[in-house]
């Protein structure tokens, strides 16, 4: 369980932002959020907190309980390792690597034997239904493919928790519909998936839908 306790995020200035304010926002597992919001919101600051890789200036955030705004880092690292997974607007492959090799390499630290990793990789890229394309670059593939190989390797580890910054952002409306329809089958699986966006299409595909304006979210229609 993912819970926001009246989170603020303020970045010293001059000027002072405050790129989040009064945050509270709770995600059960399983859960499909979008979070919509127009640029500068504070769609990325808030992912940021919620994949532990920023603090909130105030206010905690629990993760399964556990709270993790004044945690030690090796608490936050713990919590983070192979629990979450991210995908970017930007895939940041490695172009000249296969993309086996790209998904192959997030498991490089997880102390799984590398037989067993090469499984997973492949599993994953099964799961985004890119068995065909193994031995490729990046650079060979299109845009949706390109993400759906970030897809893979952010899901790899069995993460519980997905958080998506701008997926569809660099792909136009085909790619962005297979990506789309890559979280539905996701979410089928169990996975709780967090999608940001600016994008009204895809924020519409998730079960539950936040705006974020100037650093506050409302919930809209459950
Ligand atoms: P976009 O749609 O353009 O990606 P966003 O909704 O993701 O926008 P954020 O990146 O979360 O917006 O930024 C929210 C506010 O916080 C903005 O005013 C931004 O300038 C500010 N901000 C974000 N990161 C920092 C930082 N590291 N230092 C200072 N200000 C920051
Ligand atoms: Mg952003």
């Amino acid at each position: 369980v993912v819970e926001l306790v009246d989170v603020t995020r303020s970045f010293p200035g001059p000027p002072v932002v405050d790129a989040l304010t009064s945050v509270n926002l709770r995600i059960d597992p399983g859960d499909y959020v979008s979070i919509i919001g127009p640029s500068g919101s504070g769609k990325s600051t808030l992912l940021n907190l919620l994949g532990l890789l920023d603090r909130p200036t105030s206010g905690d955030y629990l993760l399964d309980g556990v709270a993790t705004g004044r945690a030690s880092e090796s608490v936050r690292s713990a919590l983070r390792g192979g629990r979450i997974g991210f995908v970017f607007q930007s895939f940041h492959l490695l172009p000249h690597r296969t993309v086996l090799d790209n998904v192959l390499l997030a498991t490089l630290y997880s102390g799984v034997p590398r037989g067993e990793r090469q499984e997973r990789a492949r599993a994953a890229l099964d799961r985004v239904h890119l068995s065909h394309r193994v031995d490729f670059t990046p650079t060979t593939l299109s845009g949706g493919e390109r993400q759906r190989v970030a897809v893979a390797r952010a899901v790899v580890a069995g993460p519980h928790l997905l958080l998506a910054d701008e997926p569809t952002g660099n792909l136009d409306s085909t790619n962005s519909v297979e990506i789309m329809e890559l979280f539905d089958e996701l979410h089928a699986d169990g996975l709780t998936l967090v999608v940001i966006t600016h994008d009204p299409a895809v924020s519409a595909r998730a079960q539950r839908r936040v705006r974020i304006a100037d650093g506050r979210l409302t919930e809209l229609d459950r």
